[in-house]
């Protein structure tokens, strides 16, 4: 399949050209060019931030039937258009196709739950006595500077997008430079379902640069990112600097928790192929595994079988189970916390290795004996690594749980009943599996506590966080 022409959409135009800077966009799997993106200059946001003025005064005063005709629309084109989106995903993210088409319909059930939920953006009127009058409103924040990155390069944007459109707000979409298409795609799915080109832009640049110059316009008026802790609270001082609203999705280093009454083949089942999505390039990744001593050997000699057996190859290839990483950075970061976490005496399993001259693939790694001093316990993998350590009790599973800051996704196994409820309230994370990998869904609220941000994407706590509160009193 052809790579499509990439562009900066702003105001409903697409530029390119014109003496900007451009950015080579590769295909992981084979290291080759796919396509020069054009970055934005000073002008270039400068037009955008400009047209999402105008785009907002517009798009505030749609009703709540023009909001979910556009979405449900989007999610249509994007049912109809599914198999070319998962292919530009693919070619330029590395993911396999079976995931990115997942990646697909996540958007479609996010973009149909937000075209129900603009009817339900309730205000409510206060008990007063005759005469008076004292209401409580929702209104939309107002424009949204959103930064995706390219991990998801469908669904990132689908939520960047989704929520503030829903709650009557106009966006400049900074995807990431490594997978423009995808992101453009989902913004043209939303144009073509008739939103005004002034509502939904997509810009694309030095990311320093674009957030810099977005982030002090006084037109923005929320920020939403999704990437590492340390970009994360870089952003943050700069959105603190104009009192802007902020979502922060930032990183994790998801803990599952495993006990020794655990249903372990569903568990093993069930957490290699989790960890191995997306070659671990996921922010609820399972990462830490907390094993309870009695259960150790027989889930570490399960879970080093399994990850042998996962078939690394060409995303776009039928066959592969995982595809390559989606940049030389991440080969260059597994390369560093491998070789760091094994001089400090963690027993190297299985892979730990880059695969081939070309492409950015690495093999499915099990690491065991993990001491906590290793930088890989500490700072979030993003890649294919699962450090397995034992545990005496309870006690000290939970303790080695919620001894990072991060307190995004975590997972717990077992069969008791009561321990299921303890452990869930005991640990910090924003979102909890117990004997499921399945933490995610269209009407669940998916964010994180601590470094892993703050304000939620998805369900109804999604498009709150794209409103602010009126209360307006008569006397
Ligand atoms: P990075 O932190 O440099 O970039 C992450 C994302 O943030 C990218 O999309 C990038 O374009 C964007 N970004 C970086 N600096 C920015 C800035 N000043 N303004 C606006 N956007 C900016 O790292 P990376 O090498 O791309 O990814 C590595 C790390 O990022 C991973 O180890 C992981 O911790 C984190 N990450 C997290 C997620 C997530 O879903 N939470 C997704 C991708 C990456």
């Amino acid at each position: 399949m052809a790579y499509p022409d990439l562009y900066l959409l702003i105001d409903g135009q697409r530029l390119s050209g014109g003496g900007r800077r451009t950015h080579k966009v590769v295909n992981p799997a084979t290291g080759a060019a796919l396509a020069d993106l054009p970055l934005a200059d000073a002008a270039d946001l400068d037009a955008a931030l400009a047209a999402a003025q105008r785009g907002f005064d517009r798009w505030r005063e749609s009703t709540p039937h023009e909001r979910a005709t556009v979405l449900q629309g989007a999610a249509r084109l994007m049912v109809e258009r599914q198999e070319e989106l998962a292919r530009i995903a693919t070619l330029e993210q590395g993911k396999t196709l079976a995931e990115a088409r997942i990646e697909v319909m996540m958007n479609v059930g996010l973009f149909n739950f937000y075209a129900g939920e603009v009817f339900r953006l309730y205000g409510r009127a206060l008990v007063r006595p005759a005469g008076q009058r004292s209401t409580v409103t929702k209104e939309p924040v107002g424009p949204v500077a959103a930064f995706a990155p390219w991990n998801f390069p469908l669904g990132n944007p689908g939520r960047k997008l989704g929520a503030p459109i829903a709650a009557g707000c106009s966006v400049i979409l900074k995807a990431a430079e490594e997978t423009p298409a995808s992101a453009l795609a989902i913004v043209q799915c939303l144009i073509d379902a008739g939103l005004p080109g002034d509502v939904a832009q997509a810009v694309f640049g030095v990311p320093d640069e674009v957030s810099r110059h977005l982030l002090a316009s006084p037109v923005i008026r929320k920020m939403s990112f999704t990437g590492s802790t340390s970009v994360g609270k870089h952003l943050a001082k700069l959105a603190a600097e104009d009192c802007k609203r902020t979502t922060m999705e930032l990183g994790g280093h998801g803990p599952v928790l495993v006990f020794a009454d655990a249903d372990m083949d569903k568990a093993l089942d069930t957490l290699v192929a989790g960890k191995y999505r997306n070659a671990g390039q996921v922010c609820v990744s399972p990462t830490r595994f907390i094993i309870e001593s009695a259960a150790y050997d027989r889930f570490l000699t399960g879970f080093i079988e399994r990850a042998k057996a996962v078939r690394v190859g060409d995303g776009a290839a039928t066959d592969s189970v995982m595809g390559p990483m989606a940049n030389a950075r991440r080969l260059d970061a597994m390369d560093r916390l491998i070789g760091d976490a094994v001089a400090k005496g963690a027993r190297l399993q299985t892979g730990g290795e880059r695969i081939g001259n070309a492409g950015f693939f690495f093999t499915p790694t099990v690491l065991a004996a993990v001491p906590t001093d290793a930088a890989i316990m500490n700072e979030e993998p993003f890649g294919p690594v699962a450090l397995i350590n034992s545990y005496a009790d309870e006690a000290a599973m939970i303790a080695e749980a919620n001894r990072l800051p991060y307190g995004l996704a975590a997972y717990v196994w077992t069969s008791d009943a009561a321990r299921q409820r303890r452990v869930a309230r005991t640990i910090e994370a924003g979102m909890v599996g117990i004997n499921t990998a399945m933490i995610g869904g269209s009407d669940s609220p998916f964010g994180g506590v601590r470094w892993s941000g703050h304000g939620a994407e998805d369900g109804p706590e999604g498009i709150d966080a794209c409103l602010v509160t009126k209360a307006v009193h008569e006397g």
